[in-house]
């Protein structure tokens, strides 16, 4: 069945779900989580496959056309290849994506390549091992990198995008170990700009480093050239001048990208995000559980996208954090 496309109040026709499958998380990434970290959803409060794909297949009806699946980590989600299975059979997805930290993809890459995951990032935010240890507090790097490795050989999952979240102060030692790493695998590796979404609340605008810093530091001594941008892309993206491997920058505090946004969010308790920074969220789940029929979900779903946020506040006086950070939002 088809339906008409979701555009929101200004006008941006929706393409694109982020589907929070946990909070959960077995990281601590110091910009993410407290060390102790959060209080997890009761188990029955986070939705079931059967709904989360429910809720896809309706959404896709209207127009949505890639989902990325991310967390918390979505591979400490129980069965997760099988979850990836189910939504890569939809018919009217072009893509399903996932997002994870890595810790687990010895394990998995096998099962959710062979679900039909087409893309993957793997979040790494150090090359070195006590600098990984101290920003996600997990001595795992040469557990990440030997997932990467196992996932680089899986041909369907190319290109791979290994992403660093730029804190000042921390990632400025990286920048040139990470764009060797880029010209000596096959990597895209992308900085993103640290975002007022961490647990510990102590996020301040001095500790962005931004894109244009690290494209500068990068540049100096592996000259860049820009690469082209697709529509929607929330990463700029740079190729080395010689021709060997890229890099790409996301800069949504210093260069926000909100007015080609189409995307919304569901989280893992079900509840409907039309920004990172909303400061509402709809509640879908209740109405599943409650014999709500497809098109009842279709209202709401409609009404809560037209209201979509024109663009996000970081950088504006008076900016409110949402309650949720990252890792319960789904990044
Ligand atoms: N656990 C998975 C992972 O780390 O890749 C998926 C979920 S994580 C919340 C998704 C992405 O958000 C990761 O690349 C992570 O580095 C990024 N992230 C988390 N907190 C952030 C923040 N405060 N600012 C910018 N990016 C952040
Ligand atoms: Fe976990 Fe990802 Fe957050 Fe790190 S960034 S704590 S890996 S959810």
């Amino acid at each position: 069945m088809q339906r008409e496309p979701l555009i929101d109040g200004h006008g941006r026709r929706i393409s694109d779900l982020r589907i929070s499958v946990t909070d959960r998380c077995n990281f601590r990434c110091q910009y993410c989580m407290p060390a102790e970290g959060l209080k997890w959803l009761e188990r029955d409060g986070i939705l079931r496959f059967e709904e989360i794909e429910r809720l896809a297949a309706l959404l896709a009806q209207m127009g949505i056309r890639t989902v990325r699946l991310t967390g918390g980590e979505p591979l400490v989600r129980k069965d997760f290849p099988a979850l990836a299975a189910l939504l890569t059979r939809i018919e009217k997805l072009d893509e399903v994506s996932v997002t994870t930290n890595g810790f687990l993809l010895e394990r998995d890459a096998q099962a959710l390549v062979q679900a039909g995951i087409a893309r993957f990032n793997v979040s790494v935010d150090s090359l070195q091992r006590d600098r990984f240890f101290a920003q996600t507090r997990r001595d795992a790097l040469p557990r990440v990198l030997r997932g990467l490795a196992h996932l680089a050989t899986f041909p369907e999952a190319h290109p791979i995008k290994v992403n660093a979240v730029a804190i000042r102060g921390f990632t400025e030692h990286e920048l040139l170990p990470f764009a060797r790493f880029a010209r000596e695998h096959p990597y895209e590796v992308r900085f993103i700009e640290y975002m007022p979404l961490d647990g510990d609340r102590s996020w301040d605008m001095t500790q962005v480093l931004t894109g244009a810093e690290i494209f500068d530091a990068i540049n100096k001594h592996f000259p860049l050239e820009p690469a082209e941008r697709a529509p929607h892309a929330t990463a700029r993206t740079h190729r080395f001048a010689d021709g060997i491997g890229k890099i790409g920058l996301i800069n949504p505090v210093s260069e926000p990208f909100c007015g080609d946004c189409d995307r919304i969010r569901l989280t893992a308790d079900g509840r409907l995000r039309t920004c990172l920074f909303s400061l509402n969220e709809t509640d879908l789940r209740t109405p599943l559980r409650t014999g709500a029929t497809d098109d009842d979900l279709e209202q709401l779903i409609r009404d809560a996208i037209w209201r979509k946020e024109l663009k996000h506040r970081v950088n504006e006086p008076g900016f409110i954090q949402p309650q949720r950070t990252m890792s319960a939002i789904g990044g």
